[in-house]
Parts: structure tokens; C-alpha cells; sequence
């Protein structure tokens, strides 16, 4: 038998996700769990991969596969395809593994045509109910085929409700909708250039096609880039016979959550429109009712659906996201899945979940996506000038948090803005698929439209973006630069802030301040720390810093960058005259001024650590980024210095250097003035040893980490300088403190060659931001301007910098772990890169064996729930 790419809902179950997608997989699994589901099958991913290595062809034998089980799906239902008097007409939804909402594309109502029309209005008796269901299905067809957005048709519905003086969807009859679906069919052939296809079974395969194809359209390329997709996993399309909401009255279509994915609260929560079919209540077209409203209107179908939703939880012990359809009085379910929800709904449904007996704390702990914690320990507004706002309109909380910004109109232009570090609100009449970008981009999002689960309110809650929804009193004047809300108009550029917890709007900036953490947070993250292996370290500069770290939970510190000290405006005169020193005698004295500063500030930073380790890094940086450059400051500096700006001007020219970055800097400074190396050892050194007598308790334990080593000899040689001094300042002391010497592994030479360096260096910290600069050739700062390009033409899928290339540069990384165990067994082995608070990164680094990792003060947290995770995929 030939490969099967095919699977009828009955055939599947919920394990099958990878094969069936998402929605294929639940679907199959309601349907074997007895569930009014309507029939269907599900064509694989393998199917949409083939689909692509074919050439963008579905293959002959998934051809023959496909058209059988159309006629399997006929004969369940007694329908046919095509047959006027009893048609048969399903949807062709998309579903990958990992849900995307809204990104790929979906078609109701396939299998309609002029003649079956004709005749199933007249067997019908409601040819309103069968012209509704036709224009949309031209409609969805038209629109994924074409490729031109959902706003393209909408315009030609808006112009013909104008014509007719209605404002509502439901006041078109049927010969308006009639009309449409002519207007649509002409704009079909406009653009494709041939008939709108009749026979149903070109149809599928023209909707087919366009669902795989949907897999590759750019939003759906983005979002995956977003939420570290792979792009050859492919989507599953699933074919489902109709039932319809859009039957009259006693029809209807609705989604719901088991419990409240904003706060988390336990309780049916949802919407849903009578008379409305498919997306209709998340495209914010009419405004919603709420599902208690259901429960008035039909107590027996709110009882049945409440049965199913209690047992969808017990099945999958989880929050669910659902969404069903009534026909003419009888529950159909059409998609159930884990829901997402807001940080402060995730911690608070994991612990409720535990106490209910539901899951293990290791469940609880696995439940929670580390990269949502962000959303957690973002600002709130200051309480006092929140008080003495006055809101100038209120909609819908659709998604938590406080977000101050300015008005900008176009998801275009927010993303630009919000790319140069401006803070934007995207204000919509109702945001599409397509805005995905400018949203990500905006601190926050106001629409006008929308409920609940709009699509505003699904992606922000997704990303952690603040969102206010459904503020209907906005006007949009013409010209798409204004907004007008209680008479007062805002233009493009005005300061608003939205508060998505409460759906307050206020016209004015108001102050954010950090977020408090609650309850739920503490139980997950001490959980977390039982099943966690590595140690979570930060990378902090200053005692405040170290400080909010440890707050955090930091078990020391991975990274501390002197030189970030020296740029404060009291030092940088210090500092300068240290550099542009002639002998080493001067350069002494300009070093014996900042003495003193070091040594307080790694003081500092001891006393907020309570005697957790911290490494700190010797001066990495080129000299040349602390002298003036512009020509007031350097006459200012010379006339300090008491020397000729002239003379200050050739050593700055001196210090010029065509490639700073793979320049003099790094351990290359100590190697040409070791004075600098001496100094920072003392400070270090002096501070322990105070800070030691001060807390008896503690132990102090410095590791002095030597940069950019790419040769074992260099760190020999200053591995000497730092412990001749430290060795002296000890033995002067006459006091008991260890201290380390080590490395960064930021060049490949030093991966390489790790062993040898292993040999002179007590612990490695892989400097991964460096490391893969100079594994691929091209630097952070400049990647930015061609790195779109790669992901474009699909050569990189995600950016180096921010998720560690386990290919390459983890191969190195690996290779350093191995030979620098083999030559020093207890050698101490972390990362303080960027990546050092990447979920995917920390998994690596838990593969490959690391102690630890370091990373920011803010993703403290996410390092520690993600290193638990890490731990438990691992045993
Ligand atoms: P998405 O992944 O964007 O949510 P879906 O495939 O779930 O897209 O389809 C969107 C909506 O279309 C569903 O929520 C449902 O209301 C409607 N729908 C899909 N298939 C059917 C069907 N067979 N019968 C009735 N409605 C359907
Ligand atoms: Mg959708
Ligand atoms: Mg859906």
C-alpha cells in the first residue's frame, strides 16, 4: 500500500499531533471521545511537506487518497458533492502542530456553485441563509486565492450596506447578498483572469493548495519566527462537512474558554452571535454576547455544552479554547485547544490545577511558557498619577498591563517606530492577521471594534501587549491620521495611555513603574527550583542591578562589565588621562584615582550578592569609545589635562582603529598595559577581603575573568599579573580568601584550543554574543541590515544573536565543554551571551552540560523556569 496521507476524524487521536496538526488531532480525539463533532478527515503534514519538495504540486497518489475519502465522507453523511438536491458542503480548515491563530487561512461553505445554489434556496426555503453562505465561501476562496487580504471584500460589503442604508450584516437580504457574490465572482476573474471554479472537486484542490500555500504567506513566516516555529514542520488541512450558524435564529456561532484567560478564574467564559457563521464573532463585525447570555436564551444547549467543556478539562487537564456552532438547536463542536492566556492567568490556572488535584507540581511547572514570565515583570502604571487621571472613554481589558505611547494609525508605521526604540499605541477600527508586525512592535493596542477574543485581544494577550478593545465611541475622521474620542480629537504623534487590565483609555502620558510579583509566581518559581539542575546567575554591572537580581532569584553573578563603571561622568576624566598616559608611570597614577571607585562599587556588588559567587571581567572594551570625539569636549578634556589639544588629538588619532571590534581590546589591553589588569585585581581583590570581614558568614569567593583569550599563552600571561597581585594583597592581609581565575570563550580559536586553555583557566563562561560575531563573520550591530533579506529567502529562520545557532556555534561551544573537561575535570563551565535568557538556548546549554547560565536581572525568572523545564525534558 502506498504511503497514507489521509486519516478520517475516526481513524486519529489527540497523540497524533505532529501527523494531524493541532485541530486534526483534538477533532480526532472529541470525535473517539463521542462529542457531536461533523464529520471529516484530515490530509497530514507530511502531505504539505511533500507538497512543497513536489514543487507546489499535491502528488497523484495523495490526489487518489484525498477524492476516496471525499467519497467516504459522502456516503457517512448521505450527502454528495455537487448534487442540488442534497449537496454536500464542508470547510477546508489549516492546522499545524503549533497553534497560530488567524495566520494560515481557512474556507467555509465549499461545494456551492450556481446550480446547487439555486436549488438548495429553493429546498431550503432560505435563500437568504443559502446566498449568505455562498458569498462568504467566494469570499474566503477569493481572498486566500487572490492573496489579498480580508479588507479587500469587506470594502465591497461596507459600500453595499451604504447603497442600502443598513448598518448591520443581518439587514442585507438575499438579493443583496446575491449581488455580492456576482461582485466578488467579477473581481475573481478580474485578478485571477478565469471563471470562479464550479466543480466542487476543483474547488478542493484549489483550497487545498491555497491552505498549504498559507503556510508561507509572510505573516505566517513571521509569527513563526516570533515563537521559534520550524518552517518544515507544515500544516495538516482538515476537510469538515458544514453545519451552519447562519441557518436563523436558532442558529448560532460561538468560542469559549473554560476558565477566564485573563485572571485565570475557573468558570465557562466566552461569546457568541445567533445568526453568524465561522469567524464572525472574533472579526468583531457585530459586537457579541456573552455566554451567560446563552444560558437565557437556550439553558439545554448551554447544559450540553457545559458537560462537554467540564469533560474536554478533565480529559486534557488544561484550560480549553473552544469553538462550537449551533444549528437550528443542536451543539456542534468544531475546535478544542490549550488556551492561551495572560502570564498572571498561566501561574494562576497551574497552581489551581494542582490544588484541584488535576496535575503534579512537575506538570504545573512544564505548563507555563517561560517567554510569557516578561509579560509578569513589566511596569503597571504609577498609582498616584493614575489617580489623578481622568479616563477619557473605556472599552474592553482584552489584554493586562499599562502602556503609555504615541497614536499611530498604521501597523506599517508603529512597527517602523517602535524599531527605532519609540514607544507607539497602534489605534485600529479592528486589527487583521496582517498587523501582526506593528503589534509586536507597539507597547500597546486600542481598537474600536471587537470583543474578547478578537483578534486584537487573542494576539495581544499571545505577545503580552497591553490591549483595549471594542471601544466603540472612537470616530475615525477621514484622512487616517486622527482618532476623535468624548469631542476631543488626537492626532497622529499625541501621547494616550491604555490600562488592559481595567479598558481605561486616558488622552495624556501617564508614568509606568515596575510590576509587583504575586502569589501564584512564588509557589511555580520554588517548585521550579526543586526539579532545576543549573544554577541561574545574572549579568550586572551595579549594586542596584544586583540587587533587583537577587530579588529575583540570581545565585550569583555570571557577568560584571567594569567598564560600564567608567563611563559615569565623575570617572571618565580618570580614565581618559589613564589612556592617553605616556608612560607607565603616569598611567599609574591615573589608575590610582580610579582605584578607589572600583573597589567601592565591586563592594557594592558583593554586598547585594550575600556572598553568592560573582565573576567579574577585566576592561574588554577598545579604548578609543571613551575618548571625546567631538572637537568642544576634546579642547574641554585638554585644558583638564593640562595638555596641547593638539597633542590630545594625535593620540586619539592614534588609538583609531579600522576594526575596533576584532581590535585592541580585551585581554590584548593587559597584554600591552599591564598596569590595567594590576589595578582591576587590587579592587577586586581589596573589596573581597572587605567585604569578607565585614559578613563572616559569607564566603566571598571572586572569579576574576580574563576576555577575548584566543591563546593560552596570553592568558598565562595575564593570568600572572592578576594572581601576583591578588597573591600579595592577600598574604599582606593575612586573611584566608580563594579567588578563581578564568575565561570567556568568545573566540573560536579559544573553542578550539580549549583544552590548552583549560589548562591556565579555572572556569569558561561561553561570551556567545561574540562568539557567534565572529563564528558567522558579521557583527550584532550590522546584522540588522541585511538579516530580514535572509529570512526572507528562508536561508536563516531565526536571529543568531537572540536564539544560539546550535549548528555551529553550539558546536563549538560543545567542543569546548569536552576538552576543557578533559583536561580539568572540576573546571566551571556557564554562559553570560544574550542567549543566556533564551528558552531554547538554556536547553541547549542544559544538553551540553553546563553549571550554569547568566543572563539579565528581568529574565532571571525565565532562566529559572526554563532550566526546570530543561531538567525535567532531560531526565
Ligand atoms: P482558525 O484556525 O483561524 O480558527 P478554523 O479552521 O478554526 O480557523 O475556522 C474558523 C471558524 O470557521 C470556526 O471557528 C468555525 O466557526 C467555522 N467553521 C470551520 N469549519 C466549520 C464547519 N465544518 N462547519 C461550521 N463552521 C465551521
Ligand atoms: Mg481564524
Ligand atoms: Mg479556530
Amino acid at each position: 500500500m502506498s504511503h497514507k496521507y489521509v486519516y478520517e476524524f475516526s481513524e486519529g487521536d489527540g497523540s497524533m499531533r505532529n501527523l494531524l496538526g493541532g485541530k486534526g488531532a483534538n477533532l480526532a480525539e472529541m470525535t473517539g471521545l463521542g462529542m457531536p463533532v461533523p464529520q471529516g478527515f484530515c490530509i497530514t503534514t507530511e502531505a504539505c511537506t511533500r507538497y512543497y519538495t513536489d514543487g507546489e504540486q499535491i502528488g497523484d497518489d495523495i490526489r487518489d487518497q484525498i477524492v476516496a475519502y471525499i467519497g467516504r465522507l459522502e456516503e457517512m453523511t448521505g450527502k454528495k458533492f455537487g448534487d442540488p438536491d442534497n449537496p454536500l458542503l464542508v470547510s477546508v480548515r489549516s492546522g499545524s502542530r503549533a497553534s497560530m491563530p488567524g495566520m494560515m487561512d481557512t474556507i467555509l461553505n465549499l461545494g456551492l456553485n450556481p446550480t446547487v445554489v439555486d436549488a438548495f434556496a429553493k429546498k431550503t426555503g432560505n435563500p437568504r441563509f443559502v446566498y449568505d453562505s455562498y458569498r462568504r465561501f467566494i469570499q474566503m476562496y477569493s481572498d486566500v486565492v487572490m492573496e489579498v487580504g480580508k479588507a479587500y471584500f469587506e470594502e465591497l460589503i461596507d459600500e453595499m450596506k451604504e447603497h442600502r442604508g443598513v448598518t448591520d450584516d443581518l439587514e442585507l437580504t438575499a438579493d443583496d447578498l446575491k449581488e455580492l457574490s456576482e461582485q466578488f465572482k467579477a473581481e475573481y476573474k478580474a485578478k485571477i483572469g478565469s471563471e470562479f471554479p464550479t466543480d466542487p472537486i476543483e474547488q478542493l484542490f484549489g483550497a487545498i493548495k491555497a491552505v498549504f500555500r498559507s503556510w508561507d504567506n509572510p505573516r505566517a513566516v513571521y509569527y513563526r519566527r516570533l515563537n521559534d516555529i520550524p518552517s518544515d514542520w507544515g500544516t495538516a488541512v482538515n476537510v469538515q462537512s458544514m453545519v451552519f450558524g447562519n441557518l436563523g435564529d436558532t442558529s448560532g456561532t460561538g468560542v469559549a474558554f473554560s476558565r477566564n484567560p485573563a485572571t485565570g478564574d475557573k468558570g465557562l467564559y466566552g461569546e457568541f452571535l445567533m445568526n453568524a457563521q465561522g469567524e464572525d464573532v472574533v472579526a468583531g463585525i457585530r459586537t457579541p454576547l456573552t455566554i451567560d447570555q446563552l444560558k437565557q436564551q437556550n439553558p439545554a444547549v448551554y447544559d450540553e455544552f457545559q458537560a462537554i467543556v467540564d469533560k474536554l478539562e478533565d480529559h486534557y487537564r488544561d484550560m480549553q479554547d473552544m469553538e462550537f456552532t449551533i444549528e437550528e438547536g443542536k451543539l456542534f463542536m468544531l475546535q478544542t485547544r490549550n488556551g492561551k492566556r495572560t502570564a498572571a492567568a498561566a501561574f494562576k490556572i497551574a497552581c489551581d490545577l494542582v490544588d484541584e488535584g488535576q496535575i503534579s507540581t512537575e506538570q504545573a511547572v512544564k505548563m507555563i511558557d517561560p517567554k510569557q514570565i516578561d509579560a509578569l515583570l513589566h511596569p503597571q502604571f504609577d498609582a498616584a498619577e493614575l489617580a489623578a487621571a481622568t479616563p477619557i472613554g473605556k472599552g474592553l481589558p482584552a489584554s493586562p498591563g499599562a502602556a503609555c505611547g504615541q497614536v499611530s494609525f498604521t501597523a506599517e508605521d508603529a512597527a517602523a517606530k517602535g524599531k527605532r526604540g519609540e514607544d507607539v499605541v497602534l489605534v485600529r477600527l479592528e486589527t487583521t492577521p496582517e498587523d501582526i508586525e506593528g503589534m509586536h512592535y507597539a507597547k500597546g493596542i486600542l481598537t474600536a471594534r471587537g470583543g474578547m477574543t478578537s483578534h486584537a485581544a487573542v494576539v495581544a494577550r499571545g505577545m503580552g501587549t497591553c490591549c483595549v478593545s471594542g471601544l466603540g465611541d472612537i470616530g475615525f475622521p477621514p484622512g487616517g491620521t486622527s482618532f476623535t474620542l468624548g469631542g476631543v480629537t488626537y492626532n497622529e504623534g499625541d501621547w494616550i495611555s491604555l490600562d488592559g487590565s481595567t479598558g481605561n483609555v486616558y488622552g495624556v502620558a501617564i508614568k509606568t513603574v515596575p510590576a509587583e510579583i504575586g502569589g501564584y509566581f512564588g509557589r511555580i518559581m520554588e517548585w521550579a527550583d526543586e526539579f532545576r539542575t543549573m544554577k541561574v546567575r545574572t549579568n550586572a554591572d551595579s549594586p542596584t542591578d544586583a540587587a533587583q537580581a537577587r530579588e529575583f532569584g540570581a545565585e550569583g553573578i555570571g557577568l560584571c562589565r567594569t567598564e560600564h563603571m567608567f563611563f559615569e561622568a565623575d570617572r571618565i576624566a580618570a580614565i581618559r588621562e589613564m589612556i592617553v598616559s605616556k608612560t607607565p608611570e603616569q598611567r599609574e597614577a591615573a589608575l590610582a584615582k580610579l582605584l578607589p571607585m572600583q573597589r567601592g562599587d565591586f563592594e557594592g556588588i558583593y554586598e547585594a550578592m550575600e556572598g553568592y559567587p560573582v565573576t567579574i571581567r577585566l576592561l574588554d572594551p577598545p579604548l578609543h569609545e571613551f575618548l571625546p570625539h567631538d572637537e568642544d569636549d576634546i579642547v574641554a578634556l585638554a585644558g583638564e589635562m593640562n595638555i596641547a589639544a593638539d597633542e590630545l588629538h594625535s593620540v586619539i588619532d592614534s588609538l583609531h582603529e579600522f576594526n575596533p571590534m576584532m581590535g585592541h581590546r580585551g585581554c590584548r589591553l593587559d597584554v600591552t598595559y599591564p598596569e590595567i589588569g594590576a589595578m582591576q585585581t587590587r579592587a577586586i581583590i581589596e573589596a573581597a577581603i572587605n567585604v569578607q570581614k565585614r559578613h563572616p558568614e559569607w564566603h566571598v569567593v571572586p572569579e576574576i575573568m580574563i576576555p577575548l583569550v584566543g591563546e593560552v599563552k596570553e592568558l598565562a600571561f595575564v593570568k600572572k599579573i592578576v594572581t601576583d597581585t591578588a597573591d600579595a594583597l592577600i598574604a599582606e592581609a593575612g586573611v584566608d580568601l580563594k579567588y578563581l581565575v578564568g575565561t570567556m570563550i568568545e573566540i573560536p580559536r579559544a573553542a578550539i584550543t580549549a583544552d590548552e586553555i583549560a589548562s591556565e583557566a579555572e572556569f569558561f563562561s561561553f561570551g556567545t554574543n561574540d562568539l557567534t560575531q565572529m563564528t558567522f563573520g558579521f557583527s550584532r550591530d550590522d546584522a540588522g541590515k541585511f538579516l530580514d533579506a535572509y529570512y526572507e529567502k528562508k536561508i536563516y529562520e531565526s536571529d543568531p544573536f537572540a536564539r544560539l545557532d546550535q549548528t555551529g556555534v553550539g558546536k563549538l561551544v560543545e567542543l569546548a565543554v569536552d576538552l576543557g573537561r578533559q583536561a580539568r575535570p572540576d573546571i566551571k563551565l556557564g554562559i553570560c551571551g544574550e542567549h543566556g535568557g533564551d528558552p531554547s538556548s538554556i536547553e541547549f546549554c542544559q544538553k551540553v552540560g553546563l553549571n550554569y547560565v547568566s543572563c539579565s536581572p528581568f529574565r532571571v525568572p525565565i532562566a529559572r523556569l526554563a532550566a526546570a523545564q530543561s531538567a525535567l525534558a532531560n531526565r
